[in-house]
């Protein structure tokens, strides 16, 4: 049977002495991963010889005598930070290897390094939805290795073998992710055999072929008034000030609000979407290219500089023109915020779950396009109403794209899957093989 990998989080309630153990195990698990990047570039650059993963995990023993304070931390903890690095090196070799600009990996710093992670074992969930806190609330312990037991939240039982556990920080909470193994029961059937195309937009979130609107929550924006006065505040407060840090957890919670907000309303949306739905179809977007910041574009400066710079070099300053950075940044503000990427995947892992599935068709025309006769209308992105003089079609401009996606997949199928590689499903009730370029 397949099987899929899910991620359960909980939130931790650690003692203030249980805190102090894991801020310094954090420091710690941080302080080897700097070290173990100064290695391998040393080593590199001086001998040129590549450090692997093994070589440094090798000398985990080692380091132990020379430094005990890492005996008080689990050695699976401590490869783990090893075999972060090995993937930041790895990644950038990639990067390197595909012509893509590619970022050595960095140097953490405090605010940098987050989380540690038990691979294998070190721990284990004590009480698991027995025991009920005051409120009704689900509470048990966590026992991890060197650390002791704490105090979590079990909001949800977890289905399925747990992989891994990862004590993650978030401002000043802590959460426990557990990465958990689910077998994917091939067999199940999803109770609707209604298919909805679905248009993601800016005016509202989503709009469907049925004509449904989700509104846009707009959970930034909402706060965006509140978070530049943690900032202004922030910025007031002196340098290594008790106050400046109490201002810096304010703003940290503000952005812990808006993230949890937007995946409330991620999951909350996607969840009902899956439940009516039995195929959702989406256009294949490229939110990447989308919100790309725009170039920084140099003023050529002039070769020779005459006299009355007082002898200044030339060529030494570079002047930025515009590049509408400033503009863009508002749209891209917009578009983050609505996390599509992050919805549509959602809709994909719930639908998988519950016996669906998502497809996406090729994203060309679909706004333009009629959904009555087919006719291309052009408007531009201000022109929210569709009306066809063709055939008459008047409709928001919104469902008509909707309809249009809807009917590309009847007819065509959908369009491979860029990350596997392979085509996602099977193609449309028309049977024809998808093609990506194709027309409707
Ligand atoms: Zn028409």
């Amino acid at each position: 049977m397949p099987e899929r990998l899910k991620a359960y989080v909980y939130r931790l309630y650690p003692t203030r002495k249980q805190e102090s153990t894991l801020l310094w195990t954090l420091r710690r698990c941080k302080e080897l991963y700097n070290a173990s990047l100064e290695e391998r570039t040393a080593a590199y650059k001086m001998a040129g010889i590549s450090v692997s993963y093994g070589m440094q995990a090798d000398q985990l023993p080692q380091v132990k005598e020379v430094r005990p304070e890492y005996q008080e931390i689990y050695s699976q903890v401590q490869q783990d930070v090893l075999r972060r690095l090995d993937k930041a090196m790895k990644a950038f070799f990639r990067r390197v290897a595909e012509g893509q600009i590619p970022g050595y990996p960095r140097y953490k710093s405090a605010t940098r390094y987050h989380s540690f992670t038990y691979p294998q074992s070190g721990y284990q969930i004590l009480g698991a939805l027995t025991s009920h806190d005051k409120k009704g609330k689900k509470t048990c312990r966590l026992k991890l290795s060197k650390i002791g037991h704490l105090k979590m939240l079990m909001h949800r039982p977890i289905k399925g073998s747990i992989k891994a556990c990862t004590i993650k920080r978030d401002g000043d909470q802590w959460y426990a992710v557990f990465s958990v193994e689910q077998a994917v029961s091939a067999t199940l059937v999803h109770l609707s055999n209604k298919t909805v195309g679905v248009d993601v937009g800016i005016t509202s979130y989503a709009t469907l072929s049925t004509g449904e609107q989700i509104a846009n929550p707009r959970i930034y924006r909402s706060t965006e008034q509140q978070i530049k006065e943690a900032y202004r505040r922030l910025s007031r407060r002196k340098r290594g000030s008790h106050r400046r840090s109490r201002a810096k957890r304010a703003l940290t919670r503000l952005y812990r609000k808006v993230r949890h907000r937007r995946q409330d309303f991620l999951h909350q949306t996607s969840h009902r979407l899956v439940n009516q739905y039995g195929i959702l179809v989406f256009e294949a977007l490229q939110i990447p290219n989308m919100t790309a910041r725009p170039k920084p574009k140099k003023e050529e400066a002039p070769t020779t500089t005459e006299g009355s710079e007082g002898g200044a070099t030339a060529g030494a300053a570079t002047h930025y023109l515009p590049n509408g950075a400033a503009a863009k940044s508002g749209l891209n503000k917009s578009i983050l915020d609505a996390a599509w990427g992050r919805f549509i995947t959602l809709c994909a892992c719930k639908a998988e779950e519950a016996g669906g599935m998502v497809v996406k068709v090729a994203p060309q025309q679909t706004s333009q396009k009629c959904s009555g006769c087919g006719v291309l209308v052009p408007k531009d992105l201000s022109v929210r109403w569709h009306s066809c003089p063709t055939c008459g079609t008047e409709l928001d401009r919104d469902e008509n794209a909707a309809r249009n996606i809807l009917r590309r997949y009847e007819l065509q199928g959908a369009i491979p899957d860029r990350k596997k590689g392979n085509p996602t499903r099977k193609v449309g009730r028309g049977g024809k093989r998808p093609t990506a370029t194709g027309v409707l």
